[in-house]
Parts: C-alpha cells; structure tokens; sequence
C-alpha cells in the first residue's frame, strides 16, 4: 500500500519526457513504472499533465518586505519546494550570527525545505569565519564586486585571499560580478551632467563593465583553485567569457533569472524605481543570447533574486533600492515564455530549474530528481491553463509585479513536498515550520556536475 500513486502523466526528469505513474511512501519516490499496479490511500489522475522534481530557487532575499516565512510562501504558489537563501552579514556582524539567525527563522517559520549561503559585506572581517560555515552546512559564500557607494564591495586582495580561504575547506564562491569603482565614475559623470537619473542608470552599468568582472572574478577563483558560481548574468557579452572557462575545464557555473530573459531596459523608462534591479535590464539581443546559453549548456541554472522591497515608480530612481519581487512568477514566467515559444525544450528546463541547482550545491539526488529513493518534492503543471499575472493575486508582500497584466499558458496546479501535498488548486497547504533545513555540499556538488556532463 503506498501514500500516493499519480497516474497517467508525462514525468520530465533526467533529460527526457516518459509516461511514467509515480508511488510515493514515506516522504519519497519508491517506483517510477508505466501502469503500476497496487493501492494507495490517495491516487492523482495526471492524464494530459506533466509531473517535475519541485522547482529549487537558489536565489531568494528574504530580509526585505518577505522574511523567510513569507518568501517561503510566495515560493511555494510558485511551484517551488526548496529555496537557497542568501545569510546577509552586513558589515559589523558574524557571519556565523547570521546564520544562526536564519536557520532559527527558516526551522520555525519556513513552508518548504531551505538551505543557506554565505553573503560576505566584509571580507577582512568575515572571511575567517568561513571554515566554521562550512562545518555548520553553509558551503557557498557571495560576495559583491559592485555597490563600492553602498560599501558592500570587495576589493580583489580580499577577493582573492577568500577564494583562497573558501578553496581551502571545499566551499564555492559566488560573485556579483559588475566592475563597481568604474560603474560609479560614469554615474558621477553622468548625473553631474544633469542627465536623466533613468537614461544615465541605463548608460552607466554596460555590459562589458559586467563581462569584466566576470572574467576577472573567473580568474582569480581559478588561481585558488576555487569553484566559482557566478549570479544573475544579463548580458551577451558575459557568454563569451563564461564559455571559454567552461571549454578551458574551470570550475565555473552560471546562473541567470527570469528578469533577464525576459524583460529589457524599456521597463525603466515605463515603470521607473520598481523596474531598478542590479544589474540592469539590459536589450532584447542580450534576451536572446541568454535564451541560447541556457539551451546550449554555457548557462546552468535560472534562479529569481526575489528581493521585494517598499518601491513606487516615482520614487527619486538613484535613492530607490535595487531588487524586485521574483520568486512566485519565476516558474509559469520562464514556463510560458521558454516553452510555448520552443526557446527550450522541457527536460533542459526541467535542468536548469530542478537538477542542475540540486547538483551544484550537493543536494542530489535527494532533490533535483524524481528517481526511486528520492524526496517526493514534485510539481503538477496544467499546460492547457491560461492564467494572467497580477500583483492581486500574488503572495509576496511588494505593492507590485514587473509582470503585472501578463498573459501566460501553463500553470503548476499541484505540489508536493516530502510526500505532502503543499499546493492544490492555488492553495497553500503547507504549515509554518514544516520546511527542513538543508545542509549544502558544494565539494561534492561541483564533482558531481562535472562527472555528470
Ligand atoms: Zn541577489
């Protein structure tokens, strides 16, 4: 007798699309067969449905208008099952006090399973700290090469001493690889000319002060012998850069988000502060070319870098902050636009957004798959529904969506997690606390992606 039987639906998972059922007990997969036979206290029809590992989002802020509860929750309408967020230390504080404090609000407060990053504000300070983060479960570690106004930058001694650090106790780096003493020298430039704040925020972050430090941050990991992951890439002239390393045998992963595959600078000129996220929204070619990326294999993984924060559109846009609610659109977002364009084929979305992230921070196959022995984390997508993006119905706490009015084919209607279901039908069913904490194994993460290609 199993927990669950879904029958009669398409599952995607490991590159291919099968008409498979799927038993599910105690909290996992236990058989993944055509017609399987035998009772189940509850059976799911799927005819005409697909079935995917739950969706990983590897890229949440929950420090701002969502704490980790709510961002779990808007994750969680989204299909979504796991969520990475990033452990903000701020300048003066531990990085282990900020990773006790969100382990201790994600264990009480979190509807689905979570795991951490390291976010470093202060390399000098902070980096020492990394060995004991490693020990506790926190293997990946952020750090900024942009923002030097806001003093979160990191200069390249300290970037190189902690990826010398990180390498040293198996960890990852990550970078938000923008080359900030030169994006503000242009801003400086700009706004002393009296430029327009939205044309000059435009003009003063190009593409290839991205691609710069891209390259520069790919260099210096390498040198230490570093895995390197790099966020949120927006731009054509980052693939070039990224492609190299990877036919050069580096270490180096990609990460790019729905904003920047589909939105372009445009929305600055029509929805002014709400549409500041960094970096920038860039053009319709830089779009494609991460369309290409991500279906030729140079760009792993799509993440949201869900920050909403308390924005409106006339906000003065050089003192409003950066970031946008992104975590519940992100799956029927890249869906609709990836898939029912034929942009990507779905067993490769189904590895940008399930396998892949699970891979590279070593939570494979745990998470990331739908194989016998694995969690039961699983969404249903309905791909006949038509449904339209409103900041109404969304469940983030931000006044607004980027994507408001929105019209997109294809929805997840069911999901489950450990066995559970958490979603049905647009409703939650998930309690506060039940999501677990994850302990991340990024040593074991990037051998076992490179093994697998
Ligand atoms: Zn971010």
């Amino acid at each position: 007798m199993f927990d669950t039987v879904i029958k009669g639906g398409l599952i995607v998972d490991q590159g291919v699309i099968r008409r498979r059922d799927a038993a599910i007990a105690d909290g996992k997969v236990v058989e993944v067969a055509p017609d399987l036979a035998g009772g189940a206290k509850r059976t799911i029809d799927a005819h005409g449905k697909y079935i995917l590992p739950g969706i990983i989002d590897v890229h949440t802020h929950p420090v701002y208008l969502d704490d980790l509860q709510g961002t779990s929750e808007a994750a969680a309408h989204g299909g979504i099952t796991t969520v990475i967020h990033y452990a903000y230390a701020k300048p003066g504080t531990k990085l282990m006090d900020a990773i006790n404090q969100f382990r201790t609000k994600g264990e009480a407060g979190s509807v689905i399973d979570f795991a951490l990053h390291g976010g470093l504000f202060d390399l000098e300070h902070q980096s020492q700290e990394i060995p004991r983060a490693v020990q506790a479960g926190v293997t990946s570690f952020k750090m900024f090469m942009t923002y030097a106004k806001l003093k979160w930058m990191s200069d390249d001694y300290q970037l190189m001493r902690t990826f010398d650090i990180i390498a040293q106790v198996g960890g990852m780096g990550m970078v938000h690889a923008e080359n900030g003493l030169a994006t503000d020298y242009l801003e400086d430039k700009y706004l002393k000319a009296g430029r327009d704040p939205k044309e000059a925020f435009v003009a003063t972050r190009p593409a290839l002060l991205e691609a710069e430090a891209v390259n520069r941050a790919i260099a210096m990991a390498q040198v230490a012998g570093c895995p390197l992951y790099i966020v949120h890439l927006t731009a054509r002239e980052d693939i070039e850069v990224l492609a190299r390393a990877r036919n050069s045998g580096y270490r180096v992963f990609g990460e790019t988000c729905p904003q920047y595959l589909t939105l372009t600078s445009e929305e600055v000129f029509k929805n002014g502060a709400l549409a500041k996220i960094g970096p920038p929204l860039r053009s319709e070619d830089d779009n494609q070319a991460l369309w290409e990326a991500l279906a030729s294999g140079v760009i792993d993984t799509i993440a949201s870098d869900h920050a909403p924060k308390p924005k409106t559109k006339d906000d003065d846009f050089f003192e409003a902050a950066y970031g946008s609610p992104s975590t519940e659109t992100m799956f029927p977002v890249v869906y609709d636009a990836g898939i029912n364009s034929g942009k990507l084929s779905l067993p490769r979305l189904v590895q940008v957004m399930c396998e892949n992230p699970a891979r590279i921070f070593g939570l494979y196959p745990q998470k990331g798959t739908l194989q016998p022995g694995s969690d039961a984390d699983l969404v249903i997508v309905d791909p006949t529904v038509p449904h339209t993006i409103e900041q109404a119905t969304q469940h983030s706490h931000a006044s607004y969506t980027l994507y408001e009015g929105r019209s997109c084919l294809g929805k997840p209607i069911l999901s489950m997690q450990r066995g559970k279901v958490i979603l049905e039908d647009g409703e939650l069913h998930a309690p506060a606390g039940q999501g677990k904490f994850l302990p991340t194994d990024t040593q074991k993460g990037a051998k076992d992606f490179f093994a697998a290609k």
